[in-house]
């Protein structure tokens, strides 16, 4: 099985400290630590984990971030030829995170800016010869859409997730077969907070089939023939982040393994769950064997 993630690669910069610092003041953190990112380079290690071979195509800086990122998913066996070096800093978050959890989030897209999509096309053969492309929106909505059309053009299944949320050209929606938007995303998209009618409002734009993750309440999927609310799995959850990437991936990595769309989003509602259950972006990504172990 044969997957390409199209998207993000960050380093996120953590600072743990007692109050957010105010308008001009300097203040001690208490903790600092780095860890990789990026929406794309978070499925792209969910898949990979989760026993897909998975091309990166992303775009990196010609510094030591950019180095230490690509070594990073060359270890976890990731085939890291599609990731462009540029003379622009690598995509980084500058996060601080108060006692209580609160947060102030500054990310700089840097790399992520520049991939292009004369890039993307360089990979053709790859794309026609994947069964799935996972893409997301932390790279130039120009580069999504021409991603986008070349699987298509190949009949190569679409997931696009829709994150961060922005104004999507319909001639995107027309060529995605699945988007998996999170509650917030579907409400900014169609700007209801229904969630059966902004499903349909998608599919109005031209998708065929909707995934609405929904947190702990699990997950909803919508296309013409049916409509399924599936539920979650019940752990101990401690840290969210990254749970909707590795949900995306395991839709990708379950249906092409032609589990059905219920069995895809139960396999899936699993691997969020677990993400749930570690701290962290990357490294709290379930392995294929904790994933089948849980669903004994
Ligand atoms: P995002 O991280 O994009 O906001 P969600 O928070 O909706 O995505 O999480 C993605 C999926 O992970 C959910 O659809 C659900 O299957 C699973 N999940 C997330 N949080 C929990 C939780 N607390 N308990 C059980 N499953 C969860």
């Amino acid at each position: 099985m044969k997957i390409v993630v199209i998207g993000s690669i960050n380093m996120d910069y953590v600072l743990h400290v007692a109050n957010l610092p105010k308008k001009g003041e300097t203040i001690t953190a208490l903790n600092y630590h780095i860890s990789p990112g990026g929406k794309g380079a978070n499925q792209a290690v969910a898949a990979k984990r989760l026993g897909a071979d998975v091309l990166m195509i992303g775009a990196l800086g010609n510094d030591s971030a950019g180095l230490d990122l690509c070594n990073r998913l060359d270890k976890e066996g990731i085939d890291v030829s599609g990731i462009l070096f540029t003379d622009t800093a690598t995509g980084n978050a500058m996060i601080t995170v108060d006692e209580k959890g609160s947060n102030t989030i500054v990310v700089f897209p840097g790399a992520n800016a520049k991939l292009e999509k004369t890039w993307v096309g360089n990979f053709r053969e790859e794309i026609k010869k994947a069964d799935c492309v996972i893409i997301q929106l932390e790279i130039p909505m120009e580069t999504v859409a021409a991603s986008i059309a070349i699987a298509r053009s190949y009949g190569t299944r679409v997931i696009l997730n829709p994150a961060p949320a922005k104004e999507i050209p319909l001639e995107i929606y027309r060529n995605v077969d699945i988007i998996t938007p999170n509650e917030t995303e579907l409400a900014k998209l169609t700007g209801t907070e229904d969630i059966n009618r902004g499903a349909k409002i998608l599919m109005d734009r031209g998708v065929q089939e909707v995934v609405v993750t929904l947190g702990d309440k699990g997950s909803y999927y919508l296309s013409n023939e049916r409509e399924l609310i599936v539920k979650p799995v019940k752990v101990n959850a401690i840290d969210s982040t990254a749970a909707g990437d590795s949900f995306n991936a395991a839709l990708a990595v379950g249906l092409n393994e032609k589990l059905d769309m219920e069995a895809s989003l139960q396999f899936s509602n699993i691997v969020g769950a677990l993400t749930t259950t570690k701290i962290g972006a990357q490294n709290s990504l379930p392995y294929r064997d904790e994933v089948d172990r849980f669903k004994k």
